[in-house]
């Protein structure tokens, strides 16, 4: 905790709000509320996707290895209209309201499994708190009504929508032009474009075929946006730091998780409103159509290792577009390989190494320390990873010049480990040599274990050739035990 609160930094970044980078000063002293708009489950997260989530798992690493306590809350809409298209399709007509909720929910866990899945896969850590929409349904009623009863929202045909024109800074997130505002209109979708802002829906009645809750207006279920205002305020409670989301969330979800949520508060909800930014796919959106449309699946199934793909996303600033490709997986495959060749050399003893004859040697210690206040400059100011890298990447190519001719001591050596861990604590990609080994491998691994126990000789050498095709070098240990390293 003294630790902590030594080294708890002040983080900056960019407030869709406001428009400017600005501090974020915790509601609570060392502690950091994020709610992240999670997943739709009826399908794989597209890389697009991914790159949000990424986003939002660097952004709460960054504050844990400032110092802070962490509290992230990422929901899963389990109920929206195209869940309910998916998982209703192969229904007969005449199925009832509990078999059409259970088939909305044998969808939606599914595609949830899958998701948490492909998270860990690419190192994202799990949420602190993961808040299902359909869990909520009582709170979201009560919110409606609540909403009803301030005058900021109306019943019409067994839905509930909101009245935009009852919060006088309703689209300042999205900077509506306020004159062209449709007010008295209503839209029932729960995606549209900014220039046909209108009264949203809160609540909808349930069409014939369709799953529903009970509810003062008739049988129904929740709009899209009402679900994460009720979910943020019920986990994280009435205020929190920082929201996040894809850019294409500000309009009109986030805007109208703000109308909702301050209408019932009646004070400011979010400090910090924060966006990461699409990503191009070749030069191009991604679409199905254009057949550049890819799931995290889709890029192991082309050998593509997770962990550069998130080191492809994490290179570049979140508030770019970023054009993916996979010459740029490429490189970042070497990046990584050029920071873990790195790492293990810093792990050695150093003994075979150096001539310390070198006129142009440099202090370790020195270096490091500029490196590590480079690097944290960098993250500080609007999660810089392009800059905070390029300060890791100076330092090993810096150290490894050195260490070429004059070895780096014991004592040198265990400093640019720590930093490397503090590092990796925030990227993810150069973990102690064992840690980041494919799972394919460990696999392999295990089964050579298994094999040599068994005193299966031939069996052992097959697959230690396997290991060696796909690049690793298996070591065995005197207690039976053994470990691969990249050749
Ligand atoms: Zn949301």
């Amino acid at each position: 905790m003294d630790r902590a609160m030594a080294s708890r930094r002040i983080l900056s970044l960019f407030n869709t709000l406001t428009r400017r980078v600005e501090p974020v000063h915790p509601l609570e002293q060392g502690v950091i509320r994020i709610y992240n708009c999670g997943p739709t489950v009826y399908n794989f997260a597209h890389i697009g996707n991914l790159r949000t989530f990424l986003f939002q798992d660097l952004l709460r690493r960054t504050f844990e290895a400032s110092g802070y306590d962490v509290k992230f809350c990422m929901n899963i809409t389990d109920v929206e209209d195209k869940i309910i298209r998916d998982s209703q399709a192969g229904l007969p007509a005449d199925a009832s309201n509990a078999e059409r909720l259970v088939a909305m929910k044998a969808l939606t866990d599914r595609y949830t499994a899958y998701f948490l899945e492909d998270l860990a896969r690419i190192g994202i850590q799990p949420a602190t708190y993961m808040p299902r929409a359909t869990d909520y349904i009582g709170g979201m009623i009560a919110m409606v009504e609540q909403l009803i009863a301030k005058g900021h929202a109306y019943a019409r045909e067994g839905s509930v929508y909101y009245r935009i024109g009852s919060l006088p800074h309703y689209g300042d997130l999205a900077h509506l032009d306020r004159e062209g505002m449709q007010v008295g209109v209503s839209v029932d979708v729960d995606e549209y474009e900014k220039d046909s802002a209108q009264d949203f829906v809160l609540w909808k009645a349930a069409k014939p075929g369709e799953p529903y809750w009970e509810s003062p207006w008739g049988p129904g279920r929740p709009g899209w946006h009402i679900e994460c205002s009720v979910m943020g305020i019920d986990v994280l409670g009435e205020r929190m730091d920082i929201h996040t989301g894809g850019v294409d969330l500000i309009f009109p979800h986030h805007t109208n998780e703000i109308a909702q949520s301050e209408g019932c508060l009646g004070h400011t909800w979010v400090n910090h409103w924060c966006h990461g930014e699409f990503l191009m796919v070749e030069g191009q959106k991604m679409s199905k159509s254009l057949g550049n449309f890819f799931t995290l699946r889709d890029l192991i199934d082309k050998g593509i290792d997770p962990l550069s793909f998130r080191y492809a996303i994490q290179s570049n600033h979140y508030r770019k577009v970023l054009n993916f490709s996979f010459d740029g997986l490429k490189a970042a495959d070497a990046s990584l390989a050029r920071i873990r060749a790195f790492r293990r050399r810093m792990t050695g003893t150093g003994e075979v190494a150096g001539r310390g004859d070198w006129k142009e040697a440099v202090d370790p210690m020195a270096r490091l320390q500029m490196a590590r206040e480079r690097f944290w400059e960098a993250m500080a100011d609007d999660l810089n990873t392009p800059e905070a890298l390029a300060s890791l990447f100076t330092l090993v190519t810096d150290l490894n010049a050195q260490d070429d001719r004059v070895a780096l001591t014991v004592e040198e050596r265990q400093a640019v480990s720590a930093f490397l861990d503090e590092t990796n604590a925030i990227f993810g990609g150069w973990a102690a040599e064992e840690e980041t080994l494919p799972a394919e491998i460990e696999a392999l691994l295990a089964q050579r274990q298994e094999a040599r126990a068994t005193k299966q000789w031939a069996e052992s050498d097959r697959l230690r050739d396997v290991l060696k095709s796909l690049g690793f070098l298996v070591e065995d240990r005197k207690d039976g035990t053994m470990s691969a390293r990249r050749a």
